[in-house]
């Protein structure tokens, strides 16, 4: 059986955070600059955020971390240890040589 999802109310979702500290928003904040840094080690392009739930959270980070992901060549890189995770394929090979 497929599990709904319902999505909460904005408004109760505005209420229960009224007048709390916001820690999450400068969290994301820091982690964008972080991830801005990166670039592919095979083509040097920004590369784009992917979430995989096994890798999202380590007991530490306020907000889910991302593993970045090549637009050109595929590669996927975990960026908090720098372990290239799927070395995807070169751009420039023929396909018979990828
Ligand atoms: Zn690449």
């Amino acid at each position: 059986m497929m599990a709904l999802f319902k999505e909460l109310d904005p408004d109760i979702i505005r209420r229960a955070v009224q007048g709390h500290e916001d820690v999450l928003g400068p969290a994301h904040i820091k982690q964008e600059a972080f991830y801005r840094q990166f670039q592919c080690p095979r083509c040097k392009c920004s590369m784009d955020k992917e979430f995989k739930s096994g890798a999202a959270f380590d007991g530490e980070s306020l907000v889910a971390r991302a593993l970045l992901r090549c637009p050109l060549c595929n590669l996927l890189l975990e960026p908090n240890t720098n372990l290239i995770l799927e070395n995807g394929r070169d751009p420039l090979l023929p396909d018979e040589l990828r």
